[in-house]
Formats: C-alpha cells, sequence, structure tokens
C-alpha cells in the first residue's frame, strides 16, 4: 500500500482492508513514501510524522495482515517505486495505490518493469474513475468513508476521518489546520 499518507486516514485504511480480504492477501505492508523537495510545505508533516501516524493507524485499525515499512522513508536520494518493489520481489505483490496516482503510472520511473514485478490495483473510492488508466492495472470499487488527506490537511474537525490515536498524535504535535 503505497501513498504519502499525509495523513494516513480511514478511507486509506478501509481501502486496504477490502483489497486485503478481496485477494486474501497474507500481509498489507503500509510504505509511506519519501516526500520529494516540490512537495515540501508549511502544511505538510515530516516523515517521521507520517510513519508514525501509519503505526499508529494500523495498531487502531486491528486487521492482523496489516503492517508498516520504513523503507522509502529511509532511502536516500529519490524515491522510487520500482525499487522498493525489488525489494520485496522474493513475493508475489500487489501494489495497491489511489486511482489519481495510478493514472499517472506510465510516467513513473521504469513502468514497464513495475507491470511486470506487481499487479498494480487502483482502489477508487468513489466509484468513478476520471483518467484511462493502464489496462494491466486492476480497478477495485471500495464503498469506504469519503475523505482525502488533502480534504483533512484544511480542515478544523478531523475526528470522524482518522483513527484515535492518530487524532490524539495530529493534536499533540499541532499538525495541519485542526483547532478541536
Ligand atoms: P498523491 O499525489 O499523494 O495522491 C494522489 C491521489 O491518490 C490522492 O487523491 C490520494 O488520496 C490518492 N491515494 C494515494 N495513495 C493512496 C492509497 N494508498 N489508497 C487510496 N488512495 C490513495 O500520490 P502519492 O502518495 O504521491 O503516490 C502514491 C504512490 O505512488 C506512492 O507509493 C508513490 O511512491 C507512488 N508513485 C511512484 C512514482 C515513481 O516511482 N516514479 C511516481 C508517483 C507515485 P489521499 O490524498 O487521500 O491519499
Amino acid at each position: 500500500m503505497g501513498g504519502t499518507f499525509d495523513p494516513i486516514h480511514l478511507g486509506h485504511l478501509q481501502c486496504a482492508d477490502v483489497v486485503q480480504k478481496k485477494f486474501n492477501l497474507e500481509k498489507v505492508l503500509f510504505i509511506p513514501a519519501g516526500i520529494p523537495n516540490f512537495k515540501q510545505d508549511k502544511k505538510l508533516a515530516s516523515s517521521k510524522n507520517r510513519l508514525e501516524m501509519c503505526k499508529l493507524a494500523i495498531a487502531d485499525f486491528g486487521n492482523p495482515t496489516f503492517d508498516v515499512s520504513d523503507t522509502e522513508i529511509n532511502r536516500k536520494g529519490v524515491t522510487y517505486t520500482v525499487d522498493t518493489l525489488k525489494e520485496f520481489s522474493e513475493y508475489d505483490i500487489y501494489f495497491i495505490t489511489g486511482t489519481d496516482s495510478a493514472a499517472t503510472l506510465e510516467q513513473w520511473h521504469n513502468y514497464e518493469e513495475i507491470l511486470k514485478l506487481c499487479t498494480v490495483v487502483a482502489v477508487t473510492r468513489k466509484g468513478d474513475v476520471k483518467h484511462k488508466l493502464n489496462p494491466k492495472i486492476l480497478l477495485i470499487k471500495a464503498d469506504v468513508i469519503e475523505v482525502s488527506s488533502t480534504q483533512i490537511r484544511s480542515l478544523s474537525n478531523i475526528k470522524n476521518y482518522v483513527t484515535p490515536s492518530v487524532y490524539e498524535y495530529i493534536k499533540e504535535h499541532e499538525l495541519y489546520s485542526i483547532i478541536t
């Protein structure tokens, strides 16, 4: 499960849960992406905070197959999905991400190799897909809470969208715009 997770929210967790159950996956590894320089912004959380929130979220959510990997956060230089997939190449990998991200797959570094190394699964939360997806990508419709990290970063009350420990963490570290 690849994403920036800034922050991780119930939509991500529910999407992962749907895909895990659908394909009977042995493990779902949440892999927060390293943030490229151009995404740096005062409102964005640091890599450490995003990783920590992923750990708290999966502990709260309670699906025993969920785990977190810090491999992209700790990798030096630009992080490419293809390198991450190579690290886990002994497994039969389903790379899960959102449809908006998956729609740009053909611009990703070595995308043809990505398609050889894994099955790319694009999850749509709203049911509609605005962009054309590569025919090799599996599209899964997940009927989950409608929220995005972008929305959460600008809301003042986010209690219903993140797990309790993530909520407390965001409050304690004064991340994003939340007031309550
Ligand atoms: P993003 O721009 O942060 O997100 C784009 C859209 O996809 C947003 O609507 C986002 O919703 C949704 N999304 C992202 N991850 C999701 C997930 N796991 N489940 C459901 N929806 C998700 O995209 P990103 O996080 O940078 O990229 C996603 C993944 O693609 C990462 O693992 C990244 O490393 C990989 N990627 C790799 C390359 C490359 O190798 N060159 C290039 C681009 C992306 P939310 O805001 O709610 O998350």
